[in-house]
């Protein structure tokens, strides 16, 4: 399949929900033929790609996510380039967010990840009483833009149950979505980042508006 066949073919099949085009350890060449193609809304979880890539590289209507966990040393940089952080799992990590997008006098836009399955290995966050707080302490931030919440569905459970945790887990970010919008009707949840590859449809049929495509785009990644 080319860029532009897969782009019309994933655009229809996650509708209404925005596709995303997961980049991680493509090249600039893909990434350009991609955008080239159609794509508009990339993905990327390593702050080192990101700046290798994208500090040269960044089409007006190019928009860009951090979608990985993210160390606090490294916020400076990616504060500079992306448009959104998806990936915020901390009051402290979303404070040094706040300060570092002060400096450069930006209102930097960010989902909340949370752990909908409760794996260790996964980031997020893993209570809604964490979760509530964090939202409670933002209103503090000045330069914070609260946008959604975002989740990675299970990944190492047995394949059998897959689907049906998969399904739980998005139902669960969406009530969680709910009960957020109630408890803080001044901040709009209105993007709520769920489904991959592999999962995509269930997270459509459970409201997803944001869908993350990495593998299903681009092919099997290769680690080096
Ligand atoms: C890699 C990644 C994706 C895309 O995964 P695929 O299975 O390749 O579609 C989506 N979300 C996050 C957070 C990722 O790290």
């Amino acid at each position: 399949m080319t860029y532009r066949e897969s782009f019309i073919k994933f655009s229809q099949l996650v509708k209404p929900a925005r596709l995303m085009a997961v980049s991680k350890t493509r090249t600039l060449d893909e990434i350009k033929n991609a955008y080239d193609a159609g794509f508009r809304l990339f993905g990327e979880n390593h702050v080192q790609e990101i700046v290798q890539k994208f500090t040269d590289y960044k089409p007006e209507d190019l928009e860009l996510h951090m979608i990985g966990h993210l160390q606090s040393n490294k916020v400076s940089k990616v504060v500079k380039i992306v448009d959104m952080i998806e990936s915020v799992d901390s009051l402290s990590l979303l404070q040094k967010i706040d300060a570092q997008a002060k400096k450069i006098d930006k209102v930097m836009s960010v989902l909340l990840e949370f752990n909908t399955s409760s794996e260790e290995a996964k980031s997020g966050f893993l209570t809604e009483n964490e979760l509530f707080s964090c939202i409670e302490e933002s209103k503090k931030l000045t330069n914070i833009k609260i946008c959604g919440l975002m989740t990675v569905g299970p990944v190492s459970c047995p394949k059998e149950q897959k689907d049906e945790l998969t399904d739980k887990a998005f139902k669960y970010l969406k009530s969680l979505k709910e009960k957020c919008s109630e408890m803080f009707p001044e901040i709009n949840f209105d993007i709520l980042s769920m489904g991959m590859s592999g999962d995509y449809q269930i997270a459509v049929k459970n409201s997803s508006t944001e869908v993350r495509i990495g593998t299903a785009i681009f092919g099997e990644r290769v680690y080096v």
